[in-house]
């Protein structure tokens, strides 16, 4: 009996389970293995702080996935060492004739010194809720908001949230209360996308009277005296701190022999395929340089892991079964929520050479019920 071990069962691990349930014989056990054995959907966690969605409406037991011949293991990956052909979890050893590897990125912002407990983090469940509660009891003052340090997953969620916190103000009648700046690392908003589209959002900023303060990598928080320290220059005060935290692999990615340069994975950009053969990795755990070089890498995103993930999929049920092997092309699309019901929506090939090829589409009511829709049929899609 032959076996395929998917490590992570976030959005590629679940994609990639679901392809390779329908593709592969029963002469090859397929193991999912996450050590959650929960199922999250991070593109609603903006309405989840906006009181738009309860914790229990944005994730799903990954016992209910729609993958019939996949085994799951509840288990945390510790290491895995690619020439034994084996991971070794919390609860013991698992073999492996083919890996994929979608183990996501690691939230870590005990990186940053005075970072944790100190500023919201609305990258994750826990986060989120306690984000939701804070700006419920925030009576006015001054909202710091941005992204720590590069790269970061998911680049329009930070400007997402900004826009829908003013919306929120002034639909409580403090927007006057409240001065809200913006921060981030990046030379510009949205840099994968290009310079037309990262002036959009630029000017969406504008209109909401959130200044923007580029190229500001987080050095420290310090909490005494309500202040965020950049790196290269300048500070900003805050009443309430809301930040992206510093984003990195967990300890089995990190200490594997297949990193380089950094805690993340390379691999082809077509086919997924790491520097072994029989070993894939797709969505935020790995690095893949981008063709056009405007910038180096290609963003994090939830739809290139579900992309990448068919593509490994099919790759590996061809390695097994034989048949052609598929490429993964590079396109993706994207919602931005901008508040009163409408948002915008990216779209583009993001493997495109020369100029940027992507289109935003003007914010409307129609981008709104895209995201909404799209929430929907992801849950129902994916899980019994
Ligand atoms: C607020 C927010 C909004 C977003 N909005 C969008 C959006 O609108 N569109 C979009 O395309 N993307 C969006 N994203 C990004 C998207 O969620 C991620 O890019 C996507 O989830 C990446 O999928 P993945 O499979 O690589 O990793 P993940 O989905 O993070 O899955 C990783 C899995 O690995 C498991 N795991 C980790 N370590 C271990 C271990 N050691 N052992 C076992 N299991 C482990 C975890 O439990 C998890 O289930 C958003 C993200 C955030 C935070």
């Amino acid at each position: 009996m032959r076996r395929v071990v998917i490590l992570g069962g976030g959005v590629g691990g679940a994609v990639a389970a679901m392809e390779l349930s329908r593709r592969l014989k029963t002469d090859t056990e397929v193991v999912l293995l996450d050590k959650e054995g929960r199922h999250y959907f991070p593109p609603s966690y903006p309405w989840l702080v906006m009181g738009w969605r309860r914790p229990e409406q944005v994730w799903r037991p990954l016992s209910r996935l729609k993958a019939p011949h996949v085994s799951l293991r509840q288990e945390e990956a510790i290491s895995i060492d690619p020439d034994e052909r084996r991971v070794t979890t919390d609860a013991g050893e698992v073999s492996y004739d083919h890996l994929l590897i979608s183990l996501g990125a690691q939230l870590d912002p005990s990186a940053i010194e005075g970072f944790a407990g100190v500023a919201h983090n609305p990258y994750d469940l826990e986060g989120a809720m306690g984000l939701a509660r804070a700006v419920r009891a925030f009576r006015g003052g001054k909202v710091a908001i941005g992204v720590s340090r590069l790269p970061f997953k998911c680049p329009a969620a930070p400007y997402e949230i900004a826009f829908l916190l003013d919306y929120y103000f002034r639909e409580k009648g403090i927007r006057d209360q409240v001065e809200m700046e913006f921060f981030t690392p990046e030379p510009a908003p949205l840099p994968a996308a290009g310079p037309a589209i990262g002036d959009r959002a630029m000017a969406l900023m504008e209109e909401r009277e959130i200044p923007i303060r580029v190229k500001r990598e987080m050095d420290h928080v310090d909490p005494e005296a309500g202040v965020v320290h950049f790196k290269a220059e300048g500070q900003m005060a805050y009443d309430l701190l809301i930040a992206v935290p510093p984003h990195t692999t967990c300890e089995a990615v990190r200490r594997s022999k297949l990193t380089k340069e950094g805690p993340w994975i390379p691999v082809d950009r077509h086919t997924m395929r790491s520097s072994y053969d029989d070993i894939y990795a797709v969505g935020d755990v790995t690095s893949i340089p981008t063709p056009s070089g405007h910038v180096p890498l290609l963003p994090k995103a939830g739809v290139f892991a579900h992309g990448q993930a068919k593509v490994a999929a099919r790759n590996i049920a061809a390695d097994l079964a034989g048949g052609p092997e598929v490429r993964w092309d590079g396109y993706g699309l994207c919602f931005m929520e901008i508040g009163y019901g409408k948002g915008g929506m990216v779209r583009g090939n993001f493997y495109g050479e020369g100029p940027p090829s992507i289109r935003m589409r003007k914010p409307s009511r129609i981008w709104h019920w895209g995201k909404v829709l799209t929430e929907r049929r992801w849950l129902r899609k994916l899980f019994r």
